[in-house]
């Protein structure tokens, strides 16, 4: 079976215990509006075009059978209502400047990169980590790599945000070591906001997976302004105090990388006033945890 997935990166080492293979799956169902992988919000393959690589050749415009680009005296004209996503531009272009993001791909040959790195996992105490964007949207396809994995042994990671169905959970979490739970705001209303979603499905999720025994690493993503406040880390540590077995949490703090991104994805970048997190914040916020009983540390 084949999925759509953007990346598979191996020698990853901050996706879950050990040196890690990490398959990140396109598709999501939230807009964050920090997010620093837009490439994952679209689960279709897509077209990057850097304008700071452009030397403006024209070799992209000659092959383009859609006329979507045309070269003229002030360099490449792009019209993306045009492009048929045929990437002959990425193949012509000799600056990189028009990249390719996600591909469909048989889950037989992922595994087959993936288990190439057997030794390491088998050292380290790692394994494989299914990211995204969202891996439980892909459900099926996720399913058939899980096996995979858990057939030879490996230990396996999955990251989410947790709004999907019950379901797709229910048929995961048998194959599933750890859980890489991502939180954001415990405030309804601003959570919406934030995240073009409510956090209601993704709190009654938790509290399932918590219920069903699996093990749960919650990472919190701190964005300036957004969710960096007392009031949200109290919420969320008396969230988590009131699970069974929740107990580790690690915070993540928000570096603004990803406007380049954006750009080359035509994409309005939210995150360009977006300012970094004062000196001590994280810290302030790990105690509110570890005030609750929270195990708040990296890692
Ligand atoms: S992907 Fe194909 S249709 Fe789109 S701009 Fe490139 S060559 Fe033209
Ligand atoms: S081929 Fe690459 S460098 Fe040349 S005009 Fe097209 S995008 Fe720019």
């Amino acid at each position: 079976m084949t999925g759509s997935v953007f990346d598979v990166q191996r020698f990853s080492i901050h996706d879950g215990p050990g040196i890690r293979t990490t398959v990140f799956m396109k598709g999501c169902s939230l807009r964050c509006q920090w997010c620093h992988n837009p490439e994952s919000f679209n689960g279709k393959a897509e077209l990057e075009y850097f304008t700071g690589k452009c030397t403006s050749c024209g070799r992209c415009a000659a092959v383009c059978p859609e006329k979507a680009m045309v070269a003229g005296p002030e360099g490449v004209r792009w019209t993306r209502e045009l492009c048929a996503l045929c990437f002959s531009c990425v193949d012509a272009c000799l600056n990189e400047a028009r990249v390719r993001v996600g591909e469909e791909k048989d889950s037989a040959d992922i595994m087959k990169t993936v288990l190439r790195d057997m030794p390491f996992y088998k050292n380290s105490g790692g394994g494989v980590t299914f990211s995204g964007g969202e891996p439980l949207l892909q459900i099926d396809f996720l399913l058939e790599m899980l096996k995979i994995a858990k057939d030879n042994g490996m230990h396996t990671v999955v990251e989410t945000a947790g709004n999907v169905s019950e379901k797709s959970f229910e048929r995961v979490i048998g194959l599933v070591d750890l859980f890489l739970f991502d939180l954001k705001l415990m405030d309804r209303e601003r959570h919406r906001t934030v995240t073009s979603v409510s956090n209601e499905r993704i709190l009654d999720n938790l509290q399932r997976l918590d219920k069903a025994g699996a093990e749960i690493l919650v990472r919190i993503p701190v964005i300036p302004g957004m969710n960096d406040d007392d009031e949200n880390m109290e919420a969320t540590a008396a969230f988590l105090t009131g699970t069974t077995s929740i107990r580790r949490v690690e915070l993540l703090p928000y570096h603004n990388m990803a406007g380049h991104k954006y750009a080359g994805l035509g994409l309005e970048n939210p995150t360009k006033d977006f300012s970094m997190l004062p000196t001590g914040k994280l810290d302030a916020l790990y105690e509110i945890l570890r005030r609750s009983g929270m195990n708040g540390s990296p890692g």
